[in-house]
């Protein structure tokens, strides 16, 4: 039986597709943008039909924007559920991908899969009680509880917690379509642009938005402590490798928690507790080879 795997990692404006085994081996990689459900699911499938002509894969694993249907017991069970996303309400990933690729596919959030290749080869491993936070055009959150992704009801929204607004500090009503000022919707790159009139990466190190935003980061990531009590928390998306970002949000989680939480991760070893990705920026990808590996054993 091969041992090679396809990894999708379905972003909302790209899809990365590779093949491989593992950090060491990730043969072959492609990426292009997330346009209709048919032309991008059709692009995906080309390649890994290519890649099976030279090799047959064992299965594919994939990490999607969502919501998605995890629950095998749901009649929509595999697909891309109620995204606002236009056209992709409501897409059947999972069975399309098997019955064209005929091979098993295994599906979960992209911030589940990104937690799953950190605990596999990353900044998570030998941990059972994690979180993975993406801070990009959305905010996302998964992890493991006690060894196992999180799933349950749905699967978590982190983004979407309410956190402290002060109006008077922050008169920006927020971007999230359903909330307005949840967390994505103060602090995620939309809120940023919108808010200050430029895109993040061009708002300079010391500029007041980046005090105010790891306040938001903080907030959630102090309400995820005390409700998860993970081991670390790992935070990744273009909006943290603003290098003067990280090192805000670990104080102001100081600063919140205030000497409550008595665990010498947060209040000695904090740099060491909340840090960024072991893989980079290929967490995703290696979490969905990790995925495929899980579902074809
Ligand atoms: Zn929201």
């Amino acid at each position: 039986m091969s041992t090679l795997y396809g990894a999708i990692e379905a972003g909302g404006t790209k899809f990365v597709c590779a093949v491989g085994t593992g950090p060491s081996d990730l043969r072959v990689e492609t990426q292009f943008a997330t346009t209709t459900p048919a032309e991008t699911i059709g692009r995906a499938i080309a390649f890994f039909q290519e890649r099976q002509e030279q090799e047959p894969l064992a299965a594919i694993g994939i990490g999607s924007f969502g919501p998605i249907d995890l629950n095998p017991a749901s009649s929509t069970f595999g697909y891309i559920t109620t995204t606002p996303k236009p056209g992709w309400a409501y897409t059947n990933l999972v069975g399309t991908l098997e019955r064209v690729l005929g091979i098993p596919a295994c599906l979960d959030t992209d911030v589940n899969a990104a937690a799953l290749g950190e605990h596999c080869w990353g900044a998570a491993q030998g941990l059972d009680t994690f979180i993975y936070l993406t801070i990009g055009t959305g905010i996302g959150g998964g992890g493991m509880v006690n060894g196992q992704l999180i799933h349950s009801l749905i699967h978590p929204e982190m983004g979407h917690i309410h956190v402290p607004h002060d109006w008077e500090t922050d008169p920006y009503a927020g971007s999230c379509p359903y909330h307005g000022d949840c967390l994505e919707g103060l602090a995620a790159v939309p809120a940023l642009r919108l808010r200050w009139g430029e895109p993040p990466e061009d708002l300079p190190a010391d500029h007041p938005g980046w005090n105010l935003e790891a306040h938001y980061l903080a907030l959630g990531v102090a309400n995820f402590i005390c409700t998860l009590s993970p081991q670390r928390i790992i935070i990744g998306g273009g909006v943290i490798e603003q290098p003067q970002l990280l090192p805000l949000v670990r104080e102001k989680v100081q600063g919140l928690l205030n000497g409550y939480a008595q665990a010498p991760q947060i209040l000695e070893e904090i740099d060491d507790y909340i840090v960024p990705p072991g893989l980079g920026k290929q967490s995703g990808v290696l979490g969905a080879i990790a995925l495929a590996y899980q579902s074809s054993r």
